[in-house]
C-alpha cells in the first residue's frame, strides 16, 4: 500500500528498485574473476576510454559467465561516456539502435557492445500498458544497474582495478543460484514482456531457479507478451532454442506457461485430448530440440528451420488431416496446411520468409520420402538429390523417435543415403519380390486346377 502511494506521488516511477540498491565494492580475493578472463578486445575498449579520462566496466552476461566458471559468449562494455564521445576514441566503431543508442567497437574480429549508462531523470516512453517505447536517457553507474533485468547481470567489473562493483546482492544470488528481478517484477514485466522469456532463458542456461516474486509475477504479466512485435518475438525464439540448451529452455518455458505465448497452437498439440498424439507432440519438440542441443555441442552445422519445423509439425499435421476430408488432392491440401500454419503460427513469432521456405521443403519431402520409397531408382535418386534432403530424412528419425512406426522407411532411406547404388539392388529386389508373389500364386491356381480335376476324377 505504502508503497503503492509513494510510486503514485512520486516522479519517475520505474525507478523503484534505484531505492533497493546496495553498494558492494568487491575486491578480486573476494570475487575470484582475473583479467585474464576478459577478452583482448573487451579490455582494450575499458582501458582506453578510462585513459579517455571516462569511468568503463565489462558488465552484464560475460561478469556473471565468469563468476559461474562459464565461458562468457560476448562482451559488453558500460561507460559514462556519451555515444558520440565513444565514437571519437575508436576509429572503428559505429553507433546503432534507435530505442537506445549502443556503439559497436571492433577490435580485430571481435566487436564489442559499449552502452552508455541509462538513467532515470527524465521518464522513459511508455504504452498504455505500461510497455518502455523509447529511451534515449542518460545517468549514473547506479541508475544503469536498476534499469537492467537480473541482479546477476547488474555487476560492473573493472578488470584495471580488479573490482567487482554490485549494487543488487547480484554476487550473492549468484552463489545461491537464483535468478531475481531487480526492482518490482511486475512492473520491470510491465515495462518489457521479453524479460520473462530472457527468465526463463538464464534460468533454463544457468540452472538458477526463479525467485518467488521473479516467478510469480510471470503468471499476471504473461498475455503482455501478445503485444510484443513478431519480430523481437522471433528473436527472442532464436537465443532460446539455438544456444545450445534449448531443451531445457523449451522446459522451463512449459513450466512457467510461456511457450503458449510464443506457440498458441503447438502448445494445444502437447495438450490434444487423445492423449497418445499428445506424448508424440511433445517428444517432437524435445527431440528436435536435444538433437539441436547435441549439434551445436558437437560444433555441426545447426538452423532453426528443423526445429520450427519439429514444434508446429503436430499442428501441421492435424491442419493437413483435416482438410484431406474436405479436398480430393492430397497435394493442394499439403500446401495449403503448410499455408495456414505459417500464417498463424507469424501471428506471434514473425518466421523469416526464406525459413518458411525451407520448411515447406522439409514438411512435402517428407510425402516424397514415402511415395520414393515405393517408386523407381528415378524416383530415389532425385530426392536423395534435392538440397534439403539430408535434414528431411533427420526429420523422418525425429519422427520416428517420437513415435511414428517408420522402421522400413528408416532402414531404407539410411541405405540409400549411405550408398546411393543401394536404389538399383532395391529395384531389383522389388521386381524379385514381385517375380516370387507371381509365381507364389501360379502354383496355387494349378493346384486348385490339379483338385479340381481330382474331384471329377473322383
Ligand atoms: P547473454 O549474452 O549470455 O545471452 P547477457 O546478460 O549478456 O546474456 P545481453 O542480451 O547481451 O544479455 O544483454 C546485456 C545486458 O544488458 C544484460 O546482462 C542486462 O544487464 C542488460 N539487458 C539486456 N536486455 C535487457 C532487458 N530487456 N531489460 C533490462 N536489461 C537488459
Ligand atoms: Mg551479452
Amino acid at each position: 500500500m505504502l508503497t503503492k502511494w509513494l510510486r503514485k506521488i512520486l516522479p519517475g516511477k520505474p525507478e523503484a528498485a534505484a531505492t533497493y540498491s546496495h553498494k558492494q565494492v568487491l575486491p578480486q580475493n573476494e570475487h575470484g574473476i582475473t583479467p585474464e578472463g576478459i577478452s583482448y578486445a573487451a579490455e582494450k575498449v575499458v582501458s582506453r576510454l578510462q585513459q579517455a579520462g571516462f569511468e568503463a566496466y565489462v558488465v552484464g552476461g560475460a561478469v556473471r559467465d565468469l563468476l559461474l566458471g562459464v565461458e562468457p559468449k560476448d562482451f559488453d562494455v558500460a561507460t559514462n561516456a556519451r555515444p558520440e564521445e565513444v565514437r571519437k576514441v575508436f576509429r572503428r566503431s559505429r553507433i546503432i539502435g534507435r530505442r537506445f543508442q549502443i556503439v559497436h567497437v571492433m577490435v580485430g574480429p571481435e566487436t564489442i557492445e559499449v552502452t552508455t549508462f541509462r538513467g532515470g531523470s527524465r521518464p522513459a516512453r511508455q504504452n498504455e500498458h505500461g510497455r518502455i517505447m523509447q529511451d534515449n536517457s542518460y545517468g549514473s553507474m547506479e541508475q544503469d544497474a536498476a534499469r537492467r533485468d537480473f541482479t546477476c547481470n547488474a555487476l560492473y567489473y573493472n578488470p584495471a582495478r580488479g573490482e567487482i562493483t554490485d549494487f543488487h546482492h547480484g554476487v550473492a544470488d549468484i552463489r545461491a543460484k537464483r535468478l531475481v528481478m531487480i526492482g518490482d517484477a511486475r512492473a520491470r514485466y510491465q515495462e518489457d514482456p521479453v524479460r520473462m522469456l530472457r527468465a526463463a532463458r538464464f534460468s533454463a542456461k544457468l540452472n538458477m531457479p526463479l525467485e518467488a516474486d521473479t516467478e510469480a509475477a510471470i503468471v499476471a504479466c504473461r498475455d503482455n507478451l501478445r503485444a510484443v512485435p513478431a519480430a523481437r518475438l522471433f528473436d527472442e525464439v532464436q537465443k532460446l532454442f539455438m544456444s545450445g540448451y534449448g531443451q531445457t529452455c523449451f522446459d522451463v518455458l512449459q513450466q512457467h506457461g510461456l511457450f503458449e505465448a510464443l506457440f498458441p497452437d503447438a502448445e494445444k498439440t502437447i495438450h490434444y485430448p487423445h492423449a497418445a498424439y499428445a506424448q508424440y507432440a511433445k517428444n517432437m519438440m524435445r527431440i528436435a530440440l536435444a538433437n539441436t542441443d547435441e549439434r551445436i555441442a558437437a560444433d555441426k552445422p545447426v538452423t532453426i528451420a528443423f526445429l520450427l519445423a519439429a514444434i508446429l509439425w503436430p499442428v501441421y499435421q492435424l491442419q493437413y488431416r483435416g482438410l484431406l476430408k474436405e479436398r480430393d488432392n492430397w497435394h493442394s491440401a499439403m500446401h495449403e496446411a503448410i499455408d495456414l500454419v505459417h500464417i498463424a503460427a507469424s501471428e506471434r513469432v514473425a518466421i523469416p520468409v526464406r525459413l518458411r521456405g525451407m520448411i515447406r521443403e522439409i514438411w512435402a519431402l517428407q510425402a516424397r520420402l514415402e511415395q520414393a520409397a515405393r517408386g523407381n531408382i528415378r524416383k530415389m535418386h532425385s530426392v536423395l538429390a534435392h538440397p534439403r534432403f539430408r535434414a528431411a530424412y533427420d526429420f523422418l528419425l525425429v519422427r520416428q523417435g517420437a513415435g511414428e512406426d517408420l522402421a522400413d522407411l528408416v532402414e531404407l532411406w539410411t541405405a540409400l543415403q549411405q550408398d546411393p547404388d543401394t536404389a538399383a539392388d532395391v529395384e531389383q529386389y522389388r521386381a524379385e519380390q514381385s517375380e516370387d508373389e507371381e509365381s507364389a500364386a501360379a502354383p496355387r491356381k494349378r493346384r486348385s486346377r490339379n483338385s479340381n480335376r481330382r474331384k471329377k476324377r473322383d
